[in-house]
C-alpha cells in the first residue's frame, strides 16, 4: 500500500463502501489519513447503578440475554436488544435496523451466535430514557472483550467525524482503521529539532492519535502537532510573500508629510484628534515615507472617527504631487464620504469627485478626463472605480473602507491603477490583533481603540413584541428626534424578501405611524431615489426611514436618537453593532431595539450581548466565537479556507509559537534552501503562489 494508493486497494472496503467515501472526497490512503475527525465523544467507564439519562458512559458486563423482534406494525424494522449485566445492576441496549436483509434467518442466527450469554462485552453510548424499559443504552457500540480487557477498559474516546448524507461514522471509522497501516509512510515536514524545541509529536504517532487516541492526553498532543503544522504552514507562506514584497519593490511614490495641506485641515476641524487617531496617523506617515508601499489596516469601532484618519493620508499623497482613490462598498457610504470630504476640500481648494455605478455618462466622461490629466485629485467611489476606463495620471494611494467586503481581486484591481501604491484599508469588524495577522498575514494592524470623547452609551434593549418600540419611537419623534427601522433583508437580491419590505412599509407608514412622514431606503433603488430617501431624512423631512442594512455602514445623522431592528436574531453581532452606531451621534440619549423573533434561547442569549457590551472589538470576539470566522469575514479577503483543527481564537499561544519558528525558519533559509519537505508539504496545501502577493 502506498499513500497515494486509491482507497478501493484498502483490505476491507466494500465497492459501495469505497464508493461513499469518495462523496466525502476522499479517494487516497492520504486522504483518508488526513481526514481529521470534527469532534469526538468521550466515554467515562462506569458501574451500572452510576448511570444517568445524558451521560456518555462506558459500560463492562455480561451478556445476560440477546433478542431480535420485528414491531407487527412497521414489519422493516428489526430491533435488537442485548441485556448487560454488572454486579450492580443491569441494562438494555437497543439497536435498530431498518432494512429486509436485517428480517433474515442468517443474519438473526448471526446475531444469537455472537452475544451469546455469558459473554463479555464493551458497551459505549448514550444513556436515554426508553419508555419501554427505563434506562437504555440506544445505537451504542458493542464490543466483545476478553477478561483481561475487561479490567484494563478505561475511559475511550471515539472520533465523529465530517460527514454527508448517506454516509456513516462507521464507514470512515472502518476506512481510516485500515488506511492507519500506511500512517507510518508519511514524512514528517518539520525537522526533529524544531520538534523538540516546541514539545510537538512526531507526525505519525499525531496521525494515529487524532484518529484513535488512546486517551485526552494524547489526543491534546496529536491535535497541538497538527494545529500547529496548520499555523505554521500558513505563516510560513505569508512570511515568504512578504518577505518577496519587500525585496522586490521599492516605493515608488515619495511622500512628504510637512506641508500646509494636512495643517490647514486640522485647523478647520471642530475637534481636536483622539491619541488613538494621533498614533494611528503617525503609524501611516511612518509606512508612507519609508523604502517600501504601506500596506496597512485600520481596526477601529464604529464612530471610532477612521475617515479623518483615510483624509489625513489622501491629503500627504496629493501634497507630494500624487492622485487618491478611496472605494466603498456601497453607493450610500461612497456618497457620504463624498459629500463630507468635499466640504472639507473646498476649503482646501483640493479637488474631488465621485464615480458610483450610476453617476451619468457626461459626468463619468469628464472624470475619466480629468483624472488622466491629473487635474483631478482624489477619486471617491464604490466598485465603479475597478472599470477599465478609469486610469489615473499618478496614483499614490489607495484606501479601501469596509475592506472586508472587496474580494482579494478586486483589491488588486485598483492597485493596478497605479504604480506601487500604498494602500490603506480600513474595517469597522476588529478582530483580535493575532488573528488579523494571520487572516491578513501581509498587512501591518492600527486600531483606533478610543472613541472621541462625549459619546454617550446608547441604550440597548432586546424585546419580544413591537408594541413599546412604537411607543418609543412615538415619543421620540414628538420630542423632535428621528427614528430608524430596519428590515431583515438579508440578501438585496432577493425579490421576495423586498415585496415583504415593501409590504412592511405601508404597513407601519399607513397604520403605525399615520401622523408622521415615514421614508424608505433599500438597495434596490435607483440612486437618485436613495438620494432622495436619505436627504429627506437628514433634512428632517421623513422623521422615520425604513430601511434595509443599506444604513449599516457610515449613515450619520445627528438627529437620529431610536434605531428599531426587526428579526435581529437573523443578524450577526458585528453587523447588529454596527446598525446600532447610526444613532448616538449626536448630544441626545439614544436607544437601540432588537427585536427577537426566534424562540431559541441561544438567540436571545447572543443578543443580549449587545446589551451588556457597546464596545466593537468585544463584540466581534463574540460574533467569531458564536458564528465562526468563515461566517464572520465571509474570508474572501485572504483566500484561506477553513482551518480543519485550528480554533483561532482559542489557539493563540500556539499561532505565535508558530509564526515566531516560520520566521527564524526564513531568516536562516530565506528559500527554504534544505528543507524539501516543507517545501513540498506547502504545495500540498496549495500555499505557494508566492508570485501573485497582495500588493
Ligand atoms: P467611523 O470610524 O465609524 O468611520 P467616522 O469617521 O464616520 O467614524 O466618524 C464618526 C463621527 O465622529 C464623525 O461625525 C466625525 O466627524 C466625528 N469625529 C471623528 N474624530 C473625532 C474626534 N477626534 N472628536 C470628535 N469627533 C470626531
Ligand atoms: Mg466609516
Amino acid at each position: 500500500m502506498k499513500l497515494h494508493s486509491p482507497i478501493c486497494d484498502l483490505p476491507g472496503l466494500s465497492p459501495s463502501n469505497y464508493k461513499m467515501l469518495e462523496r466525502l472526497g476522499l479517494t487516497t490512503v492520504r486522504d483518508l489519513l488526513l481526514y481529521f475527525p470534527r469532534d469526538y465523544i468521550k466515554y467515562r467507564r462506569v458501574k451500572i447503578y452510576q448511570l444517568k439519562v445524558g451521560d456518555s458512559v462506558t459500560v463492562v458486563g455480561k451478556i445476560q440475554h440477546q433478542e431480535v423482534f420485528s414491531p407487527p406494525k412497521n414489519s422493516r424494522l428489526t430491533i435488537q436488544t442485548i441485556i448487560v449485566k454488572d454486579k450492580t445492576g443491569k441494562i438494555a441496549c437497543k439497536r435498530f435496523f431498518n432494512h429486509p436483509y436485517y428480517q433474515s434467518k442468517k443474519w438473526r442466527n448471526e446475531q444469537a451466535a455472537t452475544y451469546v450469554a455469558g459473554g463479555i462485552v464493551a458497551i459505549s453510548g448514550i444513556v436515554k430514557a426508553d419508555r419501554y424499559c427505563g434506562m437504555t443504552l440506544t445505537s451504542p457500540e458493542i464490543r466483545l472483550i476478553g477478561l483481561d480487557e475487561a479490567k484494563d477498559t478505561k475511559n475511550s474516546i471515539t472520533p465523529i467525524y465530517p460527514l454527508t448524507k448517506g454516509v456513516s461514522n462507521e464507514i470512515v471509522q472502518d476506512a481510516v482503521t485500515s488506511a492507519l497501516e500506511s500512517a507510518k509512510l508519511l514524512n514528517d515536514s518539520l525537522p526533529q529539532d524544531l520538534r523538540r524545541k516546541c514539545g510537538l509529536m512526531d507526525l505519525q504517532e499525531a496521525i494515529a492519535n487524532i484518529h484513535q487516541p488512546p486517551d485526552e492526553t494524547q489526543l491534546e498532543a496529536a491535535r497541538r502537532r497538527l494545529v500547529f503544522d496548520e499555523f505554521f504552514y500558513l505563516q510560513l507562506s505569508f512570511i515568504i510573500v512578504r518577505r518577496h514584497r519587500l525585496l522586490a519593490r521599492s516605493a515608488l511614490t515619495k511622500i512628504t508629510p510637512a506641508g500646509p495641506l494636512i495643517q490647514q485641515f486640522y485647523s478647520q476641524l471642530p475637534f481636536s484628534l483622539t491619541s488613538a487617531q494621533r498614533r494611528v496617523i503617525n503609524d501611516i506617515v511612518n509606512d508612507m515615507t519609508s523604502k517600501t508601499p504601506m500596506n496597512r489596516l485600520v481596526q477601529g469601532d464604529v464612530g471610532s472617527g477612521k475617515t479623518v484618519v483615510a483624509v489625513v493620508a489622501i491629503l500627504a499623497a496629493i501634497q507630494s504631487g500624487y492622485q487618491a482613490a478611496l472605494m466603498a462598498p456601497t453607493e450610500v457610504l461612497a456618497q457620504q464620504h463624498h459629500r463630507k470630504i468635499a466640504t472639507w476640500f473646498e476649503r482646501l481648494g483640493v479637488s474631488v469627485q465621485l464615480l458610483t455605478g450610476s453617476t451619468k455618462t457626461a459626468k463619468r466622461r469628464e472624470i475619466h478626463a480629468q483624472l488622466e490629466t491629473g487635474e483631478l485629485s482624489l477619486l471617491v467611489g464604490t466598485h465603479a472605480l475597478l472599470q477599465e476606463k478609469v486610469n489615473f495620471n499618478k496614483l499614490g494611494l489607495v484606501v479601501i473602507d469596509e475592506q472586508h467586503r472587496f474580494g482579494v481581486q478586486q483589491r488588486q484591481d485598483l492597485l493596478n491603477k497605479g504604480n506601487r501604491p500604498h494602500v490603506l484599508t480600513m474595517t469597522a469588524t476588529p478582530i483580535p490583533r493575532t488573528l488579523a495577522l494571520t487572516l491578513h498575514g501581509d498587512l501591518d494592524v492600527s486600531q483606533i481603540d478610543e472613541l472621541p470623547p462625549g459619546r454617550q452609551k446608547i441604550h440597548t434593549k432586546v424585546l419580544n413584541k413591537s408594541a413599546s418600540a412604537y411607543d418609543l419611537i412615538r415619543l421620540e419623534v414628538l420630542r423632535g428626534r428621528q427614528a430608524y427601522i430596519i428590515l431583515p433583508l438579508v440578501e438585496e437580491s432577493e425579490k421576495l424578501d423586498l415585496r415583504a419590505a415593501v409590504a412592511e412599509y405601508d404597513r407601519l407608514s399607513t397604520e403605525i405611524f399615520p401622523e408622521f412622514s415615514v421614508g424608505l431606503l433599500h438597495g434596490r433603488m435607483t440612486s437618485a431615489e436613495k438620494d432622495e430617501a436619505l436627504n429627506s431624512f437628514r433634512d428632517n423631512k421623513t422623521q422615520i426611514l425604513v430601511s434595509t442594512t443599506v444604513v449599516e455602514v457610515g449613515v450619520d445623522v445627528p438627529n437620529a436618537t431610536v434605531i428599531l431592528i426587526d428579526h435581529a436574531d437573523r443578524f450577526g453581532l458585528a453587523q447588529l453593532h454596527q446598525l446600532r452606531g447610526r444613532v448616538g451621534r449626536g448630544s441626545h440619549r439614544s436607544y437601540c431595539l432588537l427585536l427577537n423573533t426566534s424562540k431559541a434561547t441561544e438567540a436571545k442569549a447572543r443578543l443580549e450581548v449587545l446589551e451588556k457590551s457597546s464596545n466593537g472589538f468585544f463584540i466581534s470576539e463574540m460574533d467569531l466565537r458564536l458564528r465562526g470566522p468563515g461566517v464572520v469575514l465571509g474570508y474572501r479577503q485572504s483566500g484561506i479556507s477553513e482551518f480543519a483543527l485550528a480554533n483561532i481564537l482559542d489557539d493563540e499561544g500556539l499561532l505565535n509559537l508558530a509564526r515566531e519558528m516560520a520566521v527564524a525558519i526564513v531568516k536562516s533559509n530565506p528559500n527554504l534552501e534544505g528543507h524539501p519537505l516543507m517545501v513540498a508539504e506547502l504545495k500540498r496545501r496549495g500555499l505557494t503562489s508566492w508570485d501573485c502577493t497582495l500588493n
